[in-house]
């Protein structure tokens, strides 16, 4: 699986308890489903899915005859992969690429959940696969984050558009998008300010931004992704809501994976957001991101 590096820590932690449960196994019955329930709620899948879960394996299980330990396993997985894709049937998640001209991405989230190192490892990425990359340093706030993303820019040899501290993010989102279109280039990844003030200034922030950007680029931004930091649990989600109510968000990154045992907020996300999640963070280097595959990602849990 391509999660074998980053996801130790919530294969022993939601995948563990899964498999203790398995292990454990010796029929089906009411309290098998209990535990079940408790392992998914611990695992951060949140209340209402983690009983989602349950009720319908009940069923299927049912359905199917499943007695065995093997037999109950795959119920178990099927359905989880199930309930994930059901949910996000209308959404992409891939990325929305322009059809012509630049691809204008915009990044949002709070600080600290990973937005600059997330960009960094996308224009890496992007740049492997032939794509001419520009980064803008649009979050000018945050000491220190223009010269984060000069520095990933200089390791990836990607060039950043930037302008002094505390400036007007709007005049870096201009300049960055003219340069783009006149120079050709296939993406720009917008580094946003994660102030979570109050949900009016947020949106007025972004609105304002993306206004800039669909001024010069009328279909764009094409995607809006907002990064979110998994080891945060349900605050997480809280900060997903706020932002969903600012401005249209197209995907999310989930980052730190590799540092929580409780991966059930993927499914949480998908349930309580219906947000498809792009990219999941799987450590600090440059090559830990990996699109997000649920199947792989659920089986990943049972190795
Ligand atoms: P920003 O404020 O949202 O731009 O966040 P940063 O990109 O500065 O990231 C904050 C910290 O999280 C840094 O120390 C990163 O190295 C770390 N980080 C980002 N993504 C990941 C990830 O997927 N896994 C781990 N373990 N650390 C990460």
């Amino acid at each position: 699986s391509k999660y074998e590096k980053g996801l130790e820590k919530t294969r022993t932690g939601f995948g563990a308890r899964l498999n203790a449960l398995l292990a454990n196994f010796r029929h089906v019955d009411e309290e098998f489903f209990e535990n079940l329930e408790e392992a998914l709620i611990e695992s951060d899948v949140g209340f209402e899915m983690a009983v989602s879960i349950s009720d319908q394996l009940r069923e299927e299980v049912k359905l199917q005859n499943a007695k065995s330990k093997q037999d109950v396993t795959n119920v178990i997985i099927e359905k989880m992969v199930d309930l994930y894709e059901q949910q996000g049937k209308d959404e992409h998640t891939e990325i929305n690429f322009a059809k012509s001209g630049p691809t204008i991405i915009l990044f949002v989230g709070v600080n600290g959940v990973g937005k600059t190192t997330t960009i960094g490892k996308m224009a890496a990425m992007y740049q492997k696969q032939g794509k001419k990359v520009l980064l803008a340093a649009a979050d000018t706030f945050r000491a220190g984050a223009i010269q984060q993303l000069q520095v990933w820019g200089k390791r990836d040899n990607v060039p950043v558009v930037a302008g002094p501290e505390k400036s007007d993010p709007a005049a870096v989102v201009f300049d960055a998008v003219s340069k783009a279109k006149k120079e050709n280039y296939d993406v720009l990844f917008v580094d946003t300010a994660g102030r979570l003030q109050n949900k009016v200034n947020l949106m007025n922030e972004l609105e304002k931004m993306k206004r800039i950007i669909s001024r010069e680029i009328p279909d764009a931004p094409h995607e809006v992704l907002l990064v979110l930091d998994s080891t945060t649990g349900q605050n997480a989600l809280s900060q997903a809501k706020l932002f969903k109510e600012s401005t249209d968000v197209t995907g999310i990154v989930l980052t730190k994976l590799d540092g929580t045992a409780r991966g059930g907020i993927v499914l949480a996300i998908r349930n309580e957001l219906h947000l498809p999640v792009k990219y999941v963070g799987l450590g600090e280097q440059v090559d830990d991101l990996q699109a997000f595959d649920a199947s792989e990602f659920v089986y990943g849990l049972f190795k």
